[in-house]
């Protein structure tokens, strides 16, 4: 079982990067690797918005 997550669908404009992982723990961390590197955040700052946003990324992941 993969979980994905696509970075349009979580409200991003314009980068279309899927992120995956082989559990929520794995595709989290993936998905702050992506953040961080390419959207700016900082481990502080995304981890700010983890923490708020949490359920609404949860809906967003689909599992393959
Ligand atoms: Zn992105």
């Amino acid at each position: 079982m993969t979980l994905s997550l696509n970075c349009k669908d979580a409200g991003d404009p314009v980068c279309t990067h899927t992120m995956y992982g082989e559990n929520e723990e794995e595709l989290l961390q993936n998905a702050k690797k992506h953040g961080i590197e390419v959207h700016g955040y900082t481990e502080e700052t995304w981890n700010d918005e983890i923490a708020k946003n949490k359920d609404h990324f949860r809906k967003l992941i689909k599992t393959t």
